[in-house]
């Protein structure tokens, strides 16, 4: 390794990813994905919206499990505008330790947005005021994220970034909101904002062009170059607003495996890749879109291999034709799927069918009245996520009953 800065995943699956057209999931999902991403070794889950009245409840569940250290060393943070008002209302909704405040910077969303209204200079004022009120709140960590950062006159982003730092921020978030950067121009870009501003860089990237895991990792690269930490920010599967977000697992393996990146970039080293194959099947299925058969690693492709050339070249040496294995990203085991009658469990259940799912899943309860309960929340689970519930689901509620019914619960 030639450098001493690393790079962390902060996944925002449950925040840009759900945010999408067409795209959402049920409070419960949101609370599977901070769990598997947990499990993975990720560094941060922005796991959604502080604001907003429905996620309270999910968000204060979450933050609670946090503290019983059933998600943990996982960071949970919440998004919000940067507007003291939002700071304000975050802060007495939820528990949230962790903050990402955003506010636009480009000419064109600040001229577009604010209606001619707000000057560059009313930016920064807005940005410090949230910022100051954040950490007055105690908020541990404060990320301040420049909206269009792409498209922002630079000398005005770095003195933005250096405001944000001066303020306590601590990190400034290079946002492609467009995906308009290519991987040369985010790393002139980066490279001069992190090497001006000094302070670790998050880097947003979209898809709009194609290239987004290119510039997430190359701008990460930006920011190790010039003596500070990058937070890739990635989504599963790539989900979220119009073409996608960097795809977690593709992030990976391209850190891991692109040549010379994994030799000279350390990758925050409690990701656990092993988890690609569970996550992005759980992703999958709970958004109910499903994984492209030629996706990095996780496709039903990845590893496929027909032509008779390359099949007798990989039968001969995986690495002919083959990268990286299939077993690093938690695949090979063969899936077991029912053909005959199955019992699943939903918001109709009744008791027998109910406590058969579950010895099926060898958890038993210690009475009648523990089962019945389970069973209510189980029926609750369903009426959120209108799907069989998977065995991971069903386990948690059995695990953690109060925090299930916490989560399920909505009152507007
Ligand atoms: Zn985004």
């Amino acid at each position: 390794m030639k450098k001493n800065n690393k790079i962390y995943i902060i996944d925002v699956t449950n925040r840009d990813g759900v945010q999408t057209s067409r795209l959402g999931l049920a409070k419960l999902q949101k609370t599977m994905i901070n769990i598997y991403l947990n499990k993975m070794g990720v560094y941060q889950s922005e796991m959604g919206f502080p604001t907003t009245h429905h996620e309270t409840n999910y968000l204060n569940a979450n933050v609670e499990l946090s503290k019983r250290g059933v998600l943990k060393p996982i960071i949970l943070s919440g998004w919000i505008r940067a507007l003291a008002s939002d700071v304000e209302l975050a802060t007495e909704l939820t528990d949230i330790e962790h903050l990402n405040i955003s506010i636009s910077t480009s000419k064109q969303m600040i001229d577009g947005k604010f209606g001619g209204k707000k000057t560059k200079e009313d930016i920064i004022d807005m940005m410090i005021e949230a910022l100051d009120l954040a950490k007055d709140k105690g908020i541990k960590t404060v990320g301040v994220n420049a909206e269009d950062s792409s498209r922002s006159d630079m000398d005005y982003l770095i003195k933005f970034a250096k405001a944000a730092r001066e303020h306590g921020a601590d990190r400034i978030r290079y946002c492609d909101t467009l995906g308009f950067d290519n991987p040369l121009s985010i790393y002139e870009r980066i490279s001069q904002l992190a090497k001006e501003v000094q302070l670790p860089v998050e880097i947003h990237c979209h898809n709009d062009l194609g290239m987004v895991v290119a510039n997430s990792v190359i701008g990460a690269k930006a920011a190790i170059d010039n003596g500070v930490d990058a937070y890739i920010n990635t989504t599963v599967n790539g989900l979220g607003e119009r073409a996608g977000n960097a795809d977690l697992v593709s992030v990976i393996l391209a850190l891991k495996y692109s040549r010379d990146l994994g030799r000279n970039y350390q990758l925050d080293e409690r990701i656990k890749l092993s988890m690609a194959w569970r996550i992005a099947k759980y992703a999958s299925y709970a958004f109910g879109v499903p994984i492209p058969i030629n996706q990095p690693g996780v496709g039903s492709n990845a590893f496929a291999h027909e032509s008779g050339i390359h099949a007798d070249g990989a039968l001969k040496d995986r690495r002919n034709y083959e990268l990286y294995d299939f077993e690093e990203l938690g695949r090979g085991e063969p899936e077991i799927i029912e053909t005959g009658r199955k019992i699943t469990a939903g918001e109709y259940s009744g008791i027998k069918g109910f406590r058969n799912v579950y010895e099926k899943l060898e958890i038993e309860f210690k009475d009648e009245t523990e089962a019945r309960e389970i069973l209510e929340l189980v029926r609750y689970a369903n009426v959120h996520t209108q799907k069989p519930l998977t065995e991971d689901e069903l386990r948690f509620i059995a695990s953690y009953p109060e925090i299930a019914k916490k989560i399920f619960t909505m009152s507007p």
